[in-house]
């Protein structure tokens, strides 16, 4: 069966000659425009492979006795060697369901759905972080609006910060620089059903940011991200500005244990430049490259594609 205006799902039942057949690589993402998205494409080709663009949502998961199978836009998909999901906020629970499916049709996910909602929320990555020994600001979740002056003075006192658990972008991420504040903010998303966490101001960072990008087990770019004037939050969708680094070991090693902790094979890792070295933040588990790849000129979808390859082949001898 061959998709409509696109390429076949099937791939040909020829026995694949060891280490050279031609792979197709799933790229999950809600928009094959996205600049992220077309760099992957761009690489899968480059190393002779065949890239198969999904849209997240039009993926069909069908469930019976037999065999998990899914269909996209009314075609079987099949013979998919790696996928590798691109999972916005704003469909966590259904991307999850769409990797979990291919999870148990036997294909390779690279990140795995667990490690996906391991990191998707603020306070569950951090407790994963915390455990395994990793340095993080000091953190609370509560739900008690009458004890909040304890709970700052549990983060090392005003300022605070104040995030979303959900948020992503910068959004949701505020400060607070007195009593009255905090109160007012947590009464008001308290009220909207919101939950938030209370962390301590890491005031020494200045504005400023490292993002590490790990593929496997090695960072393949890093930046310092810069907060525009006025504003704390460093994330370039708030206008602020990345210039490439290179990270000392302290940080390389921090960023790739955080994503070993979490699970996940390609993680956008966010540390703050604490007094004592890194402090990590947030781990991201579909990390844009768009910033990066232009701060360091690195070849940041490459990497990629390459461990992804990489992956499958040891999941299919193992
Ligand atoms: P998001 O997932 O929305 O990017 P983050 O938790 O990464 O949210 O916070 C956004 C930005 O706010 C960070 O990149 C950083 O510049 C700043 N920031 C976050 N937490 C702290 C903190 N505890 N101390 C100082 N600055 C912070
Ligand atoms: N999404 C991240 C940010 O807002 C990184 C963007 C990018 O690397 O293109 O800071």
């Amino acid at each position: 069966p061959v998709l409509p205006g696109s390429q076949a799902l099937d791939r040909p039942e020829r026995a694949p000659r060891r280490g050279h057949a031609k792979k197709t690589v799933v790229i999950l993402s809600r928009k094959r425009a996205l600049y992220s998205t077309r760099r992957l494409v761009a690489a899968i080709r480059a190393r002779g492979h065949r890239p198969l663009v999904l849209d997240t949502l039009r993926c069909c998961l069908l469930l019976a006795q037999d065999a998990p199978r899914m269909t996209y836009r009314g075609v079987e998909v099949r013979g998919v060697d790696v996928v590798v999901p691109r999972i916005g906020a704003s469909i966590t629970a259904y991307g999850l369901a769409v990797v979990n499916h291919f999870e148990m049709m036997g294909v390779p996910v690279l990140n795995p759905h667990t490690s996906i909602a391991r990191s998707r929320d603020k306070l569950r990555a951090l407790q994963y972080l915390s455990r395994s020994g990793l340095d993080i600001p000091r953190t609370v979740m509560a739900h008690d609006r009458s004890n909040v002056r304890r709970l700052v003075e549990e983060v090392n006192g005003l300022p605070v910060i104040i995030k979303l658990i959900k948020g992503t972008q910068g959004v949701g991420v505020m400060i607070a620089h007195t009593l009255s504040e905090v109160q007012t903010i947590l009464d008001t998303f308290w009220d909207l059903g919101q939950e938030i966490v209370l962390q301590e101001f890491v005031a020494e960072s200045e504005g400023r940011d490292v993002r590490a990008l790990v593929v496997g087990d090695r960072v393949v770019g890093a930046m310092r991200r810069k907060a525009k004037s006025g504003e704390f939050r460093s994330n370039i969708h708030r206008g602020g500005e990345g210039q490439a680094i290179e990270l000392t070991e302290p940080y390389t090693e921090a960023a790739v244990r955080a994503a070993r902790v979490v699970g996940l094979e390609v993680a956008g890792v966010d540390m703050l430049e604490g007094r004592a070295g890194p402090r990590l933040m947030e781990i991201n588990s579909s990390p844009g490259f768009e910033g990066l790849e232009r701060a360091t000129g690195m070849d940041i979808a490459g990497a990629i594609i390459d461990h992804a390859l990489k992956y499958a082949e040891a999941k299919r001898a193992g």
